[in-house]
């Protein structure tokens, strides 16, 4: 918190950064320069070089679900540093097991965020949603979303539907630099999508210029994402053609599509 001169109290602006980890990981940290609240740490030494360089305070973990590149990096953390761990209880044992519907206040931070299940990728899966940014894991990639490793197409479909349900300018941050991977095959199923060609435009500049393509706003993923997408019928066409019969829009087409995604 900043005290301004006067009455007026502003507060210490938060930023997000992402911190590169393993292949393709993002694990990203709010700070307001002082705390840290991190999501998904995979793995610990880049983490605590980072911490350390910016003379941050770790306040706390998030966790979106279960898997190793996701929570490889907490037991590390948690040797050098006393945080609370908010997330699933299963292959965690966090500090606070969290579900739908909870909101959590950040330690640390002057910011809150609502907990989100959504089973989908795993049955544990949760989101984390505030302050106008959702910290998705591998439920919503950009131009993509997480294969069912666990979940039903109609549990990862409805999980999906929630997502694309908030509000057009939250930004989404992915745990995954898959964007131009993803985007190849959304051309596969929409190539005249206008909104996605100029997306991979971007992607390509931001790759090259080593930045990652996150955040992105929510509503430029309703208009590229084609899992976001089910109900438009180039999307439900695309599918009834590889498919080689009709399907109907929503589940049937997001079953589809997360199908033909699965043997590229
Ligand atoms: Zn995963
Ligand atoms: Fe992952």
């Amino acid at each position: 918190m900043i005290v301004r001169d006067g009455p007026q109290v502003t507060q210490a602006m938060i930023e997000v950064e992402a911190i590169p980890t393993l292949r393709d990981n993002y694990v990203w940290a709010l700070h307001d320069g002082n705390h840290a609240v991190l999501v998904d740490p995979g793995e610990s030494a880049p983490i605590v070089t980072w911490l350390s360089s910016r003379g941050l305070h770790l306040a706390a973990i998030l966790v979106t679900h279960h898997h190793a590149d996701h929570v490889g990096g907490i037991a590390g953390l948690l040797a050098r540093h006393d945080a609370p761990v908010f997330g699933p209880t299963r292959g965690t044992a966090p500090s606070r097991s969290v579900a739908d519907g909870d909101i959590l206040e950040l330690p640390g931070l002057d910011a809150s965020v609502t907990v989100i299940s959504t089973p989908g990728h795993t049955l544990d899966h949760v989101c984390y949603v505030g302050e106008g940014r959702l910290f998705c894991g591998d439920t919503l990639f950009s131009c993509g979303c997480g294969r069912l490793f666990e979940g039903s197409p109609a549990q990862m479909h409805a999980s999906l539907e929630r997502l694309a349900a908030l509000p057009g300018d939250t930004r989404v941050y992915c745990a995954h630099e898959y964007t131009l991977a993803n985007i190849a095959f959304a051309l596969e199923v929409e190539p005249d999508n206008a909104a996605l060609r100029e997306r991979r435009r971007e992607a390509l500049a931001l790759r090259k210029a080593g930045l990652p393509t996150l955040p992105v706003s929510l509503a430029r993923e309703r208009d590229c994402n084609p899992f976001l997408r089910c109900g438009e019928a180039s999307i439900r066409v695309a599918a009834s053609q590889h498919a080689g019969c009709p399907v109907t829009a929503g589940v049937e087409t997001f079953a589809v599509i997360r199908a033909w995604k699965d043997e590229e």
